[in-house]
């Protein structure tokens, strides 16, 4: 069905405030917030506002909610969508969800189009993974190229796009006029873990035992969403025993958790051991 082709949320409720750590991405990406709510500005001067980001960086470490909280912050439509929907797909689909989703964005402008996973759509040509997908895939990263070099740049609509290959990308997609910024989004170090693990600890009723530093010490190596998974099952956990808060015990017994869910997916991905 259509309602399926991609995603739009109208009222985006996710602002800055929501995304802990990654001081240096959330300053770069403030400018496009700026040229959202804004344009005129930019435009009296003649200046030449950017299509694209990139934003680049490992799983779980808060692409999504970054792109979405410049949308909640400059108070615009998000429509989304994700390359790997894209992989295997009937001949021609793929090309006219993408027509699809700019002309709507068009009638919405200002608005973001956020793009997950666009290695998936957007590997250099002619070297994709999977044969006989790839002439689809071709065509669908063949009109994105022309929906991006079809529109305005003061037309409102900003793409954003996240990926974790950069290196696999088309280059193509990087020329001037496409995806001329690009923004690390990093897993977090201790101090941005403590940030993080701040945010999803407010919902929580917390023992006073409960020690935040302790936390971000023991999680090296987490992503965001690994923490935000750690801060749910604590709660889970002491929900079963039926406690009245969550006690460093049902953290550390999550932490447990979420490591040894961690290491069963690495040894997925790499047999030999
Ligand atoms: P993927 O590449 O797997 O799509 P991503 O980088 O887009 O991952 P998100 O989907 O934004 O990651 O993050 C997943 C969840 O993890 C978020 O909804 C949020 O709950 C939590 N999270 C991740 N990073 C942060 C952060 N910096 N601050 C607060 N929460 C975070």
């Amino acid at each position: 069905s259509r309602a399926t082709l991609f995603d739009a949320e109208n009222k985006v409720k996710i602002t800055f405030s929501d995304v802990a750590g990654l001081d240096e991405a959330k300053e770069e990406i403030k400018e496009i917030v700026d040229y959202l709510k804004s344009a005129d500005k930019f435009k009296k001067l003649g200046a030449k506002i950017p299509k694209g980001a990139l934003l680049i960086g490992p799983p779980g470490t808060g692409k999504t909610l970054l792109a979405k909280a410049v949308a909640g912050e400059a108070g615009v439509p998000f429509f989304s969508l994700s390359g790997s929907d894209f992989v295997e797909m009937f001949v021609g689909v793929g090309a006219a969800r993408v027509r699809d989703l700019f002309k709507q964005a068009k009638e919405k402008a200002p608005c973001i189009i956020f793009i997950d996973e666009i290695d998936a759509i957007g590997r250099s040509r002619g070297r994709g993974a999977m044969p006989g997908a790839n002439d689809e895939r071709e065509n669908t990263l063949n009109s994105l190229l022309v929906e991006m070099d079809g529109f305005a740049t003061d037309s409102g609509i900003i793409i954003l796009a996240a990926t974790n290959r950069p290196d696999v990308l088309d280059s193509a997609l990087l020329r001037p006029g496409r995806f001329d910024r690009q923004i690390s989004v990093d897993k977090p170090d201790v101090i941005g873990r403590e940030a993080i693990f701040r945010v999803h600890l407010k919902p929580l009723s917390l023992n006073e035992d409960v020690d935040v530093q302790k936390l971000a010490v023991q999680t090296p190596g987490f992503a965001g969403a690994e923490i935000a998974n750690v801060c749910n099952e604590a709660a889970l956990i002491a929900a079963r025993r039926n406690r009245d808060s969550v006690t460093m015990q049902d953290f550390q017994d999550a932490m447990d958790r979420v490591i040894g869910g961690l290491e069963k997916k690495n040894k997925l991905i790499s047999p030999e051991e």
